[in-house]
């Protein structure tokens, strides 16, 4: 299906209130394998961040919808489920090629609906593909464990088996990375009714007709859009069994809350804060640049974004030469060439973040490079904001205790590793972290001590690659089963554990047992 047809003209019979009809494509619902135009009268703009011209308008689908769409992934589950290892494996295969081949096309969407670079958003599409690839060993990474001879003739094996339809509530900032975090539930042998963010929809809709064309079969991957009322459905409606949730710290509460007491699995990745520690002893061209592209890259709106610096001891007068690096970066459209720092996704998210950086000025911080007043030619209505350096900031200012997310950096100070290790662990989040130095000893010390999940040595964006986990802890998440690699597949699998007796004859059974089996 080509993507025009994911798109659908506004019409005079779904906005009424308009005299003439609207040529903005308004995006489809994808439920039991069918691309579908909403019924809804609630149509919610999708904006280009580096215009804000409305671009496409996403459906906050109704409750009959949602509803189809999870009485069809309950539907499929149950052929699902028993198709063979094989097959679901090889969809997984197919979709990877799709993605492969289709790479720069998702890119390019991500670029438009998102704002950040093409480069970049590559990347974003890549991130996701690289937990397909890992998908595809699904025969070996849902091996259960088997004991023979537990006791006389018995034997106990465990089989890992789908849990049945699985909900995902994706947030604006990885618009194909997320969503292809959570499709490795499909490769478990379950189903799934999927809500993008209604900020960048598109991404999403092309994984959609990638997957069909992949031969999942129709109702196996199901995809509704909206705001609260479908978050709110995925975590009520009581054939969804388990909800992947990444985005904000208020969000992922709430749908851990309300998931949770409907009796769901929930794994919840929320809000970050990363430190990256700086001992004087460290390569300083080197971790320099490493912290402007970390910092500042995809303009902050990464949740594992290196947005607080701790200088240590002598390197405490480095803040001034991050200046410099800074400044050479350019900011611009995504889609132009040259461009390092593109639009941040809503006006709003800019305001915030200007005012955090006045309260920031305002409570004793020191502003080494502002980028409030940044104009990018040919873009006046764009959501920009240059790199911003706030440098003596103390733990208690408000740039400090909130996620900023955009593209600032504050640097605080330290004395000692002893007294950085304490300021980073006293810290609410614990999503990412990462030291600077050429000692080991140092390094060592930092890896063991740190508090955070995710810990990089030299490397400023430590997210770990699909066999492992994403591993982010304290406030950056809620639940027990991390995404992506081994625990991704514990979170969207159940145990099934068989104990079996086979002997050939039975004659030595002379009387019923009734007291607890000692297997012996
Ligand atoms: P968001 O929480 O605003 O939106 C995420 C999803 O939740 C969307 O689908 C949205 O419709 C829904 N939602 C938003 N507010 C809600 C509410 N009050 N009640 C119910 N549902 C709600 O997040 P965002 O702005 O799209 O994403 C940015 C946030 O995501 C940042 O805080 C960032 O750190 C975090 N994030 C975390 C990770 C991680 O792995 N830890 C990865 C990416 C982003």
């Amino acid at each position: 299906m080509a993507l025009r047809s994911l798109f659908r003209p506004t019409t005079l019979r779904h906005l009424s209130a308009m005299r003439f009809a609207s040529t903005t494509p308004r995006v489809k619902l994808l439920i039991n394998g069918e691309f579908r135009d909403s019924e809804t009268s609630n149509w919610i703009p999708v904006h280009n961040p580096a215009t804000n011209e409305v671009i496409a308008e996403v459906p906050a689908a109704t409750q009959a919808e949602m509803q189809e769409a999870s009485d069809a992934a309950s539907a499929a589950f149950a052929t699902w489920k028993d198709t063979s290892i094989l097959t679901r494996q090889a969809c997984m295969f197919k979709l990877q090629h799709l993605l492969r081949a289709n790479q720069s096309r998702i890119a390019a969407a991500i670029t438009k609906e998102q704002g950040k670079t093409l480069a970049d958003a590559e990347g974003d599409v890549l991130r996701g593909i690289q937990v397909i690839e890992h998908a595809c060993s699904i025969p070996t990474l849902m091996m259960g464990e088997t004991v023979p001879g537990v006791a006389k003739d018995l034997d106990t094996y465990s089989y890992r088996i789908p849990l049945g339809v699985t909900g995902g509530i994706c947030p604006f900032n990885f618009p194909a990375m997320i969503p292809l975090w959570m499709m490795l539930s499909l490769a478990c042998g379950n189903t799934m009714v999927m809500k993008p963010s209604e900020r960048v929809p598109t991404a999403t809709m092309m994984i959609a007709e990638l997957a069909m064309e992949a031969g999942f079969p129709k109702g196996v991957f199901n995809v509704i859009h909206g705001a609260h009322d479908a978050v709110n459905f995925v975590c009520d409606d009581p054939a969804i069994r388990a909800i992947s949730f990444v985005g904000s710290d208020q969000a992922g509460k709430h749908i851990w809350d309300r998931g949770t007491s409907n009796g769901k699995r929930v794994q919840s990745n929320m809000g970050a804060k990363n430190h990256g520690v700086i001992l004087p002893d460290a390569n300083k061209t080197a971790t320099l640049n490493a912290l402007v592209g970390a910092a500042f890259g995809a303009a902050g709106q990464r949740c594992m974004a290196l947005s607080t610096v701790v200088l240590v001891g002598e390197a405490q007068s480095w803040a001034e030469d991050l200046v410099g690096l800074a400044k050479q970066l350019t900011v611009n459209a995504g889609d132009v060439a040259g461009t390092d720092i593109g639009p941040m996704i809503s006006p709003q998210a800019k305001q915030r973040a200007f005012d955090l950086v006045e309260s920031g000025v305002q409570q004793g911080a020191r502003l080494l490079l502002d980028g409030r007043d940044v104009q990018v030619e040919g873009y006046p209505n764009g959501n920009w904001m240059g790199p911003t350096i706030l440098t003596d900031v103390t733990t208690d200012m408000d740039c400090y205790q909130q996620e900023i997310f955009g593209p600032v950096l504050v640097c605080l100070h330290a004395d000692t590793i002893d007294e950085a290790i304490k300021l980073v662990n006293a810290n609410r989040w614990g999503n990412g972290t990462a030291i600077f130095t050429n000692s080991g000893a140092a390094a060592r010390k930092y890896t063991m001590e740190i508090e955070s999940g995710q810990v990089g040595v030299n490397v400023p964006i430590p997210v770990p690659l699909p066999f492992f986990s994403f591993t982010g802890n304290k406030g950056s998440f809620l639940g027990d089963c991390n995404f992506y690699g081994k625990a991704g597949v514990n979170f969207y699998t159940q145990l099934k554990t068989v104990t079996s007796l086979w002997r050939d004859a039975d004659a030595d059974v002379l009387k019923a047992a009734t007291a607890m089996p000692t297997m012996k």
